[in-house]
């Protein structure tokens, strides 16, 4: 018979943001296939007994790769074994996720999905960021900053004007690149905006600016992901505050002023 995967999120990087099921198939496991992002305190979590395998992908390598893992996850399943496909963050965020599923659903095998805690509600979190709030924005994009040239870019333009949180994934190495993409695509250059390194770990750190600032933080530690909005002015600051965000800033139930001035940087996170 064959065995079952498990496409699973390991959320973030903290232990403690690992649902209870994740934990008891990682424990229950006969396989497990890691990611790069996978944090290394999670992975202590894999009893000695279970197979252990690192299917990390970093930037660059070919597809192939991918149909690597699709073949592994596979034939170890077909061997009668229960997989852990063990992802970073949610798995059905930039998580490969449709093509493991689309692989799996036509090899015949069983599987099932368990959904992690991703990256954008962790860094709201860390930043104390509103994703949505009354009055001011009452919804949220999830999108990549690795969008292809050739592909049709979202009009983030007409997105900001009705009220749009952005979290931008993998917001790239460059950030005057970064800047020049997400202004091409129509967002405002004084757009508020946080970029969140390493959320949930003893590294995270937030810096607050604006969009055409971005480029002064200079090299910012990864992962990182960059929030977009208005509701960033109510952020946390970390290293750098640029702009006094905040005095800009006052929705109906928000004093002027709350939610800047306020440094809290890695010291804070290790306290
Ligand atoms: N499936 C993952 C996303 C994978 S794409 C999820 O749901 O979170 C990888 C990108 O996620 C990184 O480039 C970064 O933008 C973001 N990311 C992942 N972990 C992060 C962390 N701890 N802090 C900040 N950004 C993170």
């Amino acid at each position: 018979m064959n065995g079952k995967v498990y496409l699973v999120g390991a959320g973030p990087g903290d232990p403690e943001l690992l649902t209870l099921k994740a934990l008891r198939l990682i424990r229950q496991a006969d396989v497990v296939l890691h990611d790069d992002l996978v944090s290394p305190q999670i992975l202590t979590f894999v009893p000695r007994t279970v197979q252990f395998h690192d299917v990390g992908k970093r930037a660059g390598r070919t597809s192939t790769r991918q149909e690597a893992i699709h073949f592994l996850m596979i034939e170890l399943a077909r061997q009668g074994l229960n997989v852990v496909r063990l992802k970073g963050g949610d798995p059905l965020v930039f998580g490969r996720a449709g093509e493991e599923m689309q692989a799996l659903r036509q090899a015949g095998i069983e599987f099932e999905i368990v959904p992690g805690v991703t990256a954008a509600f962790t860094a709201a979190a860390t930043a104390e960021i509103p994703l949505t709030l009354r009055k001011t924005a009452s919804s949220l994009l999830i999108m990549t900053g690795q969008f292809a040239d050739e592909r049709p870019l979202p009009d983030l333009q007409s997105i900001v004007k009705s009220g749009t949180t952005i979290a931008v994934y993998m917001p790239g190495r460059d950030p005057h690149e970064t800047v020049e993409k997400l202004a091409g695509a129509g967002l405002p250059r004084h757009a508020a905006c946080a970029i969140v390194s390493n959320a949930s770990t003893p590294a995270q750190q937030t810096i607050v600016t604006t969009l055409e600032d971005l480029p002064r933080v200079g090299s910012y530690p990864k992962p990182a992901i960059l929030i977009l909005g208005d509701v960033v002015r109510l952020a946390k600051i970390d290293a750098f505050d640029f702009k006094d965000l905040a005095a800009e800033f006052s929705p109906a139930f928000v004093e002027p002023g709350e939610g800047a001035g306020r440094s809290v940087g890695k010291e804070a996170a290790r306290d």
